[in-house]
């Protein structure tokens, strides 16, 4: 089955994280976490659409101005969506830029920014380049616990985790793949025609299999029909980004739930045994963490960033660790 999105990591393990996940149709791009954006050109830039941002230390939002600096001169909005405070702070920083040249006849740029809290959407505010970036409050939308973005072709889910402050982990989900056998359309005597996007939608929807699909020139087939013969019905896409969470059983628990069975899970692996003191102490998962709980959720592939610079002499023995926790009997 072919990906939705192609996901990559923004800087080397021991720089700023961030993951950019470039959509394969649409020219888009959707990032977790906004830290230092170096080695993304303008025009990737440009095609970012979403910004899920874990919390607001240096390391994961400094990439901000960049970010805007490029995105005003676009006509699609920019969402970004943080923790608790998250609105005031990206306010703060608009504020400390001067704006006197933005008028009625800029560019509409705007930026719509969310804050989730307790599982949900709970805040958000839109800020316009054409009045200068005046705050807006707004009401965000209503989405499921655990949900902060939701399409025709995916969501995006939220966990809070401890690290002493709220970190947020996220992983898109792509809703079941339905891809269409063209030669079996054509046994079934079937044009290929605008019912067969309102088909998928109703297979991806899991609608039962005696739904009729109006398939024009007043004809019906079953759904089950369409299901059995010309469509393959596949599972989704699942990438998971966890970053910043303290090494104890509650996060732990929140982690595996959310790469549960992931395609691709990126996890942070900032310390090594020797030192779990100072992961405790900074509330930051050790390498060996990282790959027990890759394990334990099941995922096809897992890639560990986030290192501490003291390991760079040796970074080989963060690889070991992470091997060490992934091949250990889950207790
Ligand atoms: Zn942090
Ligand atoms: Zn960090």
């Amino acid at each position: 089955m072919s990906w939705l999105v192609r996901p990559r990591l923004v800087n080397g393990p021991f720089d700023d994280p961030g993951l950019y996940l470039d959509f394969r149709f649409g020219r888009r791009a959707i990032l977790f976490d906004l830290g230092d954006l170096t080695p993304l050109s303008s025009r990737e830039l440009m095609r970012v659409s979403h910004v899920f941002v874990s919390h607001t230390h240096m390391d994961h939002i400094a990439g901000f101005d960049r970010l805007l600096r490029v995105c005003l001169h676009r006509t699609e909005p920019l969402t970004l969506v943080g923790p608790s405070g998250f609105i005031d702070q990206v306010e703060h920083r608009i504020r400390s830029f001067t704006w006197n040249l933005l008028d009625e006849h800029s560019i509409d740029f705007r930026l719509h920014v969310m804050e989730f809290e307790s599982e949900r959407l709970v805040r958000a505010a839109e800020f316009h380049a054409r009045d200068a970036f005046v705050r807006r409050n707004g009401v965000p939308p209503d989405y499921l616990p655990g949900t902060v973005l939701v399409e025709e072709n995916m969501r995006i889910e939220a966990v809070a985790l401890d690290h002493g402050i709220p970190s947020l982990a996220f992983a898109l989900r792509e809703e079941l793949k339905v891809n269409v056998l063209r030669g079996a359309l054509d046994e079934m005597g079937l044009a290929t025609g605008p019912w067969l996007g309102g088909a998928k939608r109703a297979a991806r929807r899991g609608e039962p299999d005696d739904s009729l699909i109006d398939v024009g020139r007043d004809h019906t087939v079953p759904l089950g029909e369409l299901r059995r013969r010309a469509f393959r019905i596949g599972p989704g896409q699942i990438v998971a980004y966890v970053t910043d969470a303290a090494s104890h059983a509650e996060n732990h628990r929140k982690i595996v739930r959310l790469a549960e069975k992931a395609d691709q899970l990126f996890i942070e692996a900032m310390f090594l045994e020797k030192d779990r003191a100072l992961a405790t102490a900074t509330r930051h998962l050790t390498a060996r963490d990282a790959g027990a709980l890759a394990r334990a959720a099941h995922v096809k592939h897992f890639t560990v960033f986030h290192h501490s610079a003291r390991y760079l002499p040796d970074p080989s023995s963060i690889g070991r660790e992470v091997r060490d926790g992934f091949e250990a009997i889950p207790a």
